[in-house]
């Protein structure tokens, strides 16, 4: 099947209005993350179908879960760009901040704007550094897809987000362990007990459950630590 059709029939299963437009973006993404992928290292998925499931719909499913319209939202470790373009593509209220440590896949993301037309900040800095500086506590949402286990991505990524604002963790439906680790470091960092939405991947029996963990309180001055720490010594 071709991309636009796996997409055209995925996004309503999610309850996720796509536009002709948006279709057409995502087209033009899948272009030039495959010609750019042997550079850049930026995806082990290989192929339109899996390419169309494994990455687009996947991603699209947070706005069924979340909603992020017309937020300052930040997408920490967008690797290739996910969850944070596709979910910009296909709402482009959006305000998207694409953030990744390593600078080759950083200038990626920015082609990607470039290419599509499409505005986004594109920040290569490290999540927890960012933190400690302006960003910190800026973002009405934080989105994260594969980047770390729960406890560290936490100290990574709430304290980027604004009291009232939440982040969305996606994780695999086995995540009860990672959810019960990261209890101390959520409720150390002022986020909420995480809510669990889940969907199922269109065309896959994958079930993909996102983590809302809503900030109740700012994140006191101390946190996050430097990545050292974080890793060394998980809250
Ligand atoms: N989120 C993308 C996805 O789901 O395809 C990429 C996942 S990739 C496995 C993890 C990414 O997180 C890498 O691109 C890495 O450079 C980035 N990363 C890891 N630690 C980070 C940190 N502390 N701050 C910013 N980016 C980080």
């Amino acid at each position: 099947m071709r991309l636009e059709d796996i997409l055209k029939s995925g996004a309503p299963e999610l309850g996720v209005p796509l536009s002709e437009n948006a279709v057409a973006g995502l087209r033009a993404y899948y272009e030039l993350l495959m010609r750019r992928n042997a550079e850049f290292n930026l995806t082990a998925i290989k192929g339109e179908e899996d390419a169309a499931r494994l990455h687009f719909l996947d991603c699209l499913g947070l706005i069924s879960v979340c909603d992020l319209r017309n937020k300052r939202v930040a997408d920490v470790g967008a690797g290739g760009g996910f969850p944070g373009w596709p979910v910009r593509i296909a709402e482009p209220s959006v305000d998207i901040t694409l953030i990744d440590s390593t600078e080759k896949k950083v200038n990626f993301l920015r082609e990607v704007g470039e290419e599509l037309g499409l505005e986004a900040s594109c920040i290569h800095a490290r999540a927890e550094e960012l933190g400690q500086g302006e960003a910190r506590e800026s973002f009405d949402a934080v989105l994260s897809r594969a980047v770390a286990r729960l406890n560290i991505l936490s100290e990574l990524c709430l304290p980027l987000v604004k009291p009232g604002g939440f982040f969305a963790a996606m994780k695999a439906e086995d995540s009860d362990l990672e959810i019960k680790e990261a209890e101390n470091a959520i409720k150390l960092l002022g986020g909420a007990e995480p809510e669990i939405r889940e969907y199922r991947i269109p065309g896959t029996e994958i079930i993909r459950r996102v983590l809302i963990i809503r900030k109740i309180k700012p994140t006191p001055l101390k946190y996050p630590r430097r990545y050292g720490a974080i890793k060394k010594a998980p809250l």
